[in-house]
């Protein structure tokens, strides 16, 4: 399996690289960063050229909304499957890359939540939304002062699940890697479900089994980490 990371020089991005480098299944075919001229690095102006000497890579991409959408339309038009993390896409950017994907029978893994937790997480608030009905519904996350998306992709698909229209409370303060809670308040009780990451290595390795699950499908369509998961 040949990866290419995008956003490499990324918190993200970083880990990934690292983790890929381990996989003995996997080799690391590009590191692509923004800036030019970083030894040991390719800038995004080379993916096109880079890509073109590959068959079916897959690229991964933890970037900025703009950047993955740009990555997308090289990769995904040459055939390229791709597993995205970034967050803070549009309706209309996702849109584009399904047509992307569509039209040329790539495959894309995009999940704005890469950890296990999370998705069992979503499969449990869906089921608890139901069950209670005419309760108050509350989402709270919190993150790391520098991420640049507000609310969080998680916090926007968790209120997706949900049948009571929920409101998200975001709060942004140190370097917390990622604190989802769930809470459903009704008359003399309240239900909370939270999840926090301790660290990156949750969402590392659900990217390193969504690199996996992708590697060789050419359907043209767009996957949930859900999907990867078997939930
Ligand atoms: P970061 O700011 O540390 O890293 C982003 C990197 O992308 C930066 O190094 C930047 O230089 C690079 N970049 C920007 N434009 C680029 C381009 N055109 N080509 C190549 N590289 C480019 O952010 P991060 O914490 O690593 O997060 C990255 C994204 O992933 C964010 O959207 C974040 O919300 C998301 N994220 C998703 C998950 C998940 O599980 N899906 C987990 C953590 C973070």
């Amino acid at each position: 399996m040949e990866v290419f990371v995008c956003g490499a020089s990324g918190r993200m991005g970083k880990l990934i690289v690292e983790r890929v480098k381990e996989e003995k299944d996997m080799e690391l075919a590009g590191a692509v960063v923004k800036e030019e001229d970083v030894p040991g690095f390719m800038p995004d102006t080379e993916l096109e050229d880079a890509l073109k000497g590959h068959k079916k890579a897959i690229v991964v991409d933890f970037t900025e909304p703009e950047a993955t959408v740009k990555h997308a339309e090289i990769a995904l038009s040459m055939g390229h499957n791709m597993v995205i993390g970034t967050t803070g896409l549009t309706e209309e950017e996702i849109e584009k890359m399904k047509n992307l994907a569509y039209e040329s029978k790539a495959s894309v893994v995009l999940s704005p939540n890469f950890s296990l937790g999370i998705n069992v997480l979503l499969k449990a608030v869906e089921l608890i939304s139901q069950k209670l009905e005419g309760y108050d519904a509350d989402i709270i996350e919190i993150h790391h002062r520098n991420k640049r998306d507000r609310p969080s992709g998680t916090a926007i698909a968790i209120s997706q699940r949900l049948v009571q229209k929920a409101d998200i409370n975001s709060i942004r303060a140190g370097d917390i890697f990622g604190e989802h809670i769930v809470m459903f308040a009704g008359s003399g009780e309240k239900l909370e479900i939270k999840h926090t990451a301790l660290g990156r290595d949750c969402f590392v390795s659900g990217v390193i089994r969504a690199i996996r699950w992708i590697y060789g499908l050419s359907d043209g369509e767009i996957h949930s980490m859900e999907e990867v998961l078997g939930l």
